[in-house]
């Protein structure tokens, strides 16, 4: 690559992994994130936990200089102590050249287990922490296509999981989509969750509409990370599902072998679920893919 080299060369492929959005996100800086979370547990709805935790994303928000709208509604559980609870949506957009947006969506509430202190390193400390490290980047480095995050409540069941009993945040956002004649306007959905296992792979998730995640797959294999993608199938039941329901396009970017080894899930909804098995470079390589995936999601099926 001397000076004067006249030769034509090649037309370069995409290079995502230089993409300023994507080189911004910081492990350590969602490290620090899921530390500050972790140490808010108990942190399901109904908890001073679960307040704090809502009043750390809206602050750490304000401090990006972003405007943070809070989407509070009323939840009916099945469990005896928590038969009502409130809880809420936070979104923030950011607004580019395209009239479709494309939601990035992840849960941040706490799960209710018999045994033991539920810190939620992983599930839900990643994918809250990931989306504020996202926040902070697409604030200093604007896209062309328009992004929406969404920081969903009520993911968890309160008592065992049914269609009724969990998934409260999004199907409470999708019934306000459907309400307002929205759901055109989202190009596609990415869901994160569990995304700070150690041992990284995501599984392929056959709920997920093909396109959505073969335009995530294809970015990895550019980025050199295929190897994430060879994950067992499995059909993991999470917040897309909602959107999916309306005929949104959408993908679930999950790690559902969460244990020792790569063959195992037994640190999953238990009191190991802490800051010893979660890992700066599993959140921020996961982030750096879905923001090197805007443009080809918002290409559409058939690219
Ligand atoms: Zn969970």
């Amino acid at each position: 690559m001397g000076d004067g080299d006249t030769t034509p060369r090649p037309k370069e492929s995409l290079a995502p992994t230089s993409s300023a959005v994507a080189m911004c996100i910081n492990g350590e800086m969602a490290m620090s994130h899921v530390q500050e979370l972790v140490s808010l547990a108990p942190r399901h709805p109904g908890t001073e936990g679960h307040r704090k935790t809502r009043a750390y994303i809206v602050n750490t928000l304000k401090q990006s200089t972003l405007t943070p709208q809070q989407l509070p509604f009323t939840a009916y559980t099945p469990h005896p102590d928590f038969p009502k609870v409130e809880m809420e949506n936070i979104s923030v957009r950011f607004d580019g050249q395209t009239e479709k947006r494309i939601l990035i969506t992840g849960h941040f509430d706490g799960k209710i287990i018999e045994k033991g202190t539920f810190y939620g390193a992983n599930d839900s400390g990643s994918s809250t922490a990931l989306l504020l490290e996202m926040a902070r980047c697409l604030k200093l480095h604007p896209q062309k296509e328009s992004v929406q995050l969404l920081f969903l409540d009520g993911e968890e069941a309160f008592v065992k999981w049914t269609d009724t009993d969990s998934l409260y945040g999004s199907k409470h956002f999708v019934a306000g989509l459907l309400e307002k004649n929205e759901t055109d306007n989202i190009a596609a959905v990415i869901n994160v969750d569990m995304i700070g296992d150690r041992h990284l792979q995501y599984v392929t998730e056959q709920n997920s509409t093909g396109w959505v995640f073969a335009a995530l797959r294809e970015t990895a294999e550019k980025m050199g990370h295929s190897d994430l993608f060879s994950g067992p199938a499995a059909s993991v039941g999470d917040d897309h599902l909602p959107f999916l329901q309306v005929g949104i396009p959408a993908a679930n970017l999950i790690d559902f072998n969460y244990g020792p080894g790569w063959n195992s899930n037994s640190y999953w909804h238990t009191e190991a679920d802490n800051m010893n098995h979660v890992s700066p470079d599993s959140m921020m390589i996961t982030g750096q893919i879905v923001l090197s995936a805007l443009p080809l999601l918002m290409e559409g099926p058939g690219n």
